[in-house]
């Protein structure tokens, strides 16, 4: 095993210092945005003035009282998200620091579960909903969801006042890919035969993408890559790569990882919307400066490509999965799906056939927040991890 690396010290101090940040903002009259969903451009929240917190909700305790509200079979992320919320405008419970400082939120038409979630949340924060085209290779798809991200900008604008121009957007792209390519940076480092990172210490990382502002994010980032970067590649005993591909896992929801390093596995890459889906491709940059391509375009046919198991057909996800499995050299593929999510736990057929055609195994593992199955999943993995080995 790697030694720990100081700089992920930097991650843990950071959450009340962000809390502070937000509050001083908006004492400076900055709206604060809300958002559950990657196929929300941040480069347009930034580049109309606003700042931005991801909402998702990982952890199990805010599930009960969300219960009162949704059905038990709903996704136990919806849940813990929405439940959060109720406990933060009730007043009862644990609230959520983050959503007593949002101005609006802003949804996505993605699954039907969060859809349906969006109208109860809209009887208690202003919310708005971008559409988004989910079969995204027909066509006018791509133009529709411009036209969708611009009715977005204009929105934005009505509520801080400030126009997403070209240039601001031009420059917030720049930004974003920025923290993308010191993302795929930070993965780079997993592929070597010992990596400097577990896979639990790049989720918190990753998890931290979400609330941080981006100036910090990629400062602390950067200073992980500069510390690997000095610190010598350590020689240890070879442990069964895995990838993780599926669902989410926002902040608080740990277990699975946990289990998987705990019994000997070393996670090496996630394809999940906390892992590559996040940062995977970048805005065409070229394109804006090389064919004058209008920035909303740029960053319409960049999100656009985002292999969400809501999207259809979704071949671009089985063959990301696939490509990963190699580019990372994994021993095994643990398909990690939420209870209730059925965009994931279908398409989990087609990953696994895709993957046996490759020669690679996968563990499906479809669980909750809760930590009842814990013990079994720890039998499943110890047995799945012995026979990868
Ligand atoms: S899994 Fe899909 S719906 Fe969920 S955050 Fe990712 S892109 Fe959005
Ligand atoms: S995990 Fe699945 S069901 Fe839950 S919010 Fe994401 S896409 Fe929807």
């Amino acid at each position: 095993m790697a030694p720990r690396l100081k700089s992920l010290d930097l991650f843990n101090d950071a959450y009340a210092q962000r809390i502070e940040q937000l509050m001083q903002e908006k004492r400076e009259g900055r709206k604060v945005i809300g958002t559950f969903c990657l196929y929300v451009p941040d480069e347009i929240i930034f580049a109309a003035g606003a700042d931005r917190v991801v909402l998702c909700g990982g952890k199990s305790d805010p599930i009960t009282r969300a219960e009162e509200y949704l059905p038990r079979s709903v996704c136990p992320l919806i849940k813990s998200s929405f439940g959060s919320v109720i406990q933060s405008t009730c007043g009862t419970g644990e609230a959520c620091p983050h959503f007593g400082l949002v101005d609006a939120v802003v949804a996505e038409a993605t699954c039907d579960g969060k859809k349906k979630m969006y109208e109860l949340l809209g009887q208690r924060v202003p919310t708005y909903v971008i559409d988004l085209p989910q079969v995204p290779d027909s066509p006018g798809a791509l133009r529709y969801f411009e036209s969708e991200l611009g009715r977005f900008a204009d929105y934005l604008e009505g509520l801080t006042c400030i126009r997403a121009t070209d240039d601001r957007l031009r420059e917030e792209i720049r930004s974003a890919n920025e923290t993308r390519r010191l993302l795929q940076r930070l993965f780079d480092y997993r592929k070597r035969d010992v990596p400097p990172l577990t896979g639990l210490e790049t989720l918190k990382v990753m998890q931290k993408q979400y609330f941080l502002s981006p100036a910090v994010f990629k400062d602390y980032v950067r200073a992980l890559c500069e510390e690997i970067d000095r610190t010598e590649s350590p020689a240890g005993e070879r442990r069964p790569r895995i990838m993780i591909a599926g669902c989410p896992m926002p902040s608080g929801s740990t277990k699975v990882p946990e289990i998987i390093e705990s019994h000997g596995g070393v996670i090496v890459v996630e394809e999940s919307c906390t892992g590559t889906r996040s940062f995977e491709h970048l805005v065409d940059e070229e394109r804006l400066v090389s064919e004058a391509l209008p920035p909303m375009q740029a960053i319409a046919e960049r999100y656009l490509k985002i292999p969400c198991a809501c999207m259809t057909p979704n071949d671009r996800r089985i063959e990301s999965i696939v490509d990963l499995a190699r580019e990372y050299r994994v021993d095994g593929v643990v398909y990690y799906s939420l209870q209730g999510c059925h965009g994931y736990n279908v398409e989990r057929y087609c990953v696994q056939q895709a993957l046996k055609q490759a020669g690679i195994s996968m563990l499906a593992i479809e669980t909750d927040y809760s930590a009842s199955d814990a013990g079994q999943i720890g039998l499943r993995v110890e047995a799945f991890l012995e026979m990868i080995a």
